[in-house]
């Protein structure tokens, strides 16, 4: 029974759905239908976590100090696994006492970072399409969202030119993520060098989210804004265990960077959660000290998958470019059919799940996002269902 006086706070009502919680009721009631569902639609890695991490994991729970509330900031020698495996891939120093802080996954650390430095009413870049927490945070936060429209011509690149002088002196953060999630686009190392740039300009704080650096692929080394001079001083970078080792469920990511901004998310925090599971942080040490061995299964892994769905769409009328990172494929819808009507009807015609571009913001309209989180015999089954069904990709005619 709703009672009308219990009524959520605006800043919910400010949020659109969550187009993966409608995409769950789809999917559940197409398995009550008894269609085998091919899931690609999620960001939600198949494999196991290596096993040295399941080891050190089970060993650490059964030591009674790991049991009670962990450190706030996280255990020490955890943030200085961090910054040895910072320095490590990217050569950049960092301090473990200041310049990173664990978190329960980077997702709430995304959303948190918002509520920590965002004022009703503040203005916040973020791109379109992007990941959701980029902007679902800041408008938690009441701020407002100027969107930087991505766009296929441009390799799906900000482009700093297109924002308008009042709007970029406005600004007080930019969210962005190279490699991308959804667009599995790259950035140049000369794109950070000039993001870095326009930002201490117009006095803006960058948060780069840079979940996917070890998902990379042909000796493509995605760069870290924090490599960039000058970007430590007004910059955070997110990252994640989630991905890389297949340890999505134990929630453990982190952010580096600026000690002044990663203070805020500090005290925030200190307020709402207390840290990460004692013996989970003794978990992803180890996972961060993994011979690169481990990382090189896990590439290869996608990378197989990438060949095979890319060559398999291929027959079937689509030109996708060969990704240089990321889980992900992006499709263009044929044309005339908009993300959501065409992710539906594939769903429906062939119980393949993907996910329609435009949950990720309007300039995702027209896309799909396909997640390589099926092996390749699976990958096969959901070409031959798009063959059958006649799904395939025809290039507008130009009249
Ligand atoms: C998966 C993903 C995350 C979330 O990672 P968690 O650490 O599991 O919260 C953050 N950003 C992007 C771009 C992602 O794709």
């Amino acid at each position: 029974m709703n009672l009308p006086w219990i009524t959520p706070a605006d800043r919910l009502s400010a949020l659109p759905p969550y187009v993966f919680a409608r995409l769950d009721e789809l999917k559940a009631h197409a398995r009550e239908q008894g269609l085998d569902l091919i899931d690609l639609g999620m960001g939600n890695p198949d494999g196991a976590t290596p096993q040295p991490v399941v080891e050190a994991a089970t060993q650490a729970l059964q030591n009674p100090a790991n049991h009670g509330y962990p450190p706030f900031e996280g255990t020490a020698s955890f943030r200085k696994a961090i910054t040895d495996w910072y320095f490590r891939r990217y050569g950049v120093e960092l301090d473990p006492d200041g310049e990173a802080l664990p978190l329960l996954g980077s997702k709430e650390g995304l959303a948190h970072l918002a509520i920590a430095y965002v004022n009703p009413g503040d203005l916040v870049l973020v791109p379109s399409p992007a990941y959701p927490a980029h902007f679902r945070g800041p408008l938690i936060a009441g701020g407002k969202i100027h969107q930087l429209i991505l766009k296929p011509e441009n390799d799906w690149l900000i482009d700093l030119s297109t924002i308008p002088e009042s709007v970029a002196r406005q600004a007080k953060i930019l969210y962005f993520n190279y490699p991308s999630n959804p667009t599995a686009a790259t950035a140049p190392r000369e794109f950070f060098e000039e993001v870095v740039a326009f930002a201490h300009k117009y006095e803006i704080m960058l948060v780069h989210d840079l979940c996917y650096a070890e998902l990379a692929f042909d000796g493509y080394q995605p760069t870290s804004l924090l490599e960039i001079p000058g970007a430590r001083e007004i910059s955070v970078e997110f990252h994640t265990l989630s991905k890389t080792y297949n340890m999505a469920g134990w929630r453990v990511g982190f952010v580096v960077g600026n000690r002044h901004i990663i203070q805020g998310l500090r005290t925030l925090k200190t307020n709402l959660d207390y840290g990460i599971f004692t013996a989970l942080q003794t978990a992803a040490e180890t996972a961060l000290n993994l011979p690169d061995m481990y990382l090189h299964e896990v590439q290869a892994r996608y990378r197989t998958r990438r060949d095979f769905l890319i060559e398999g769409l291929a027959k079937l009328g689509w030109d996708i470019p060969k990704t240089k990172a990321t889980m992900y494929l992006w499709v263009p819808c044929p044309p005339g059919i908009s993300s959501t009507d065409f992710a539906l009807s594939v769903l429906q015609q062939t119980g393949v799940v993907v996910t329609p571009g435009n949950a990720f913001g309007i300039g995702g309209e027209g896309y799909v996002r396909i997640s390589l989180i099926a092996d390749c015999d699976r990958l096969k089954q959901a070409l031959q269902r798009f063959e059958q069904a006649n799904i395939r990709y025809a290039p507008a005619l130009v009249s």
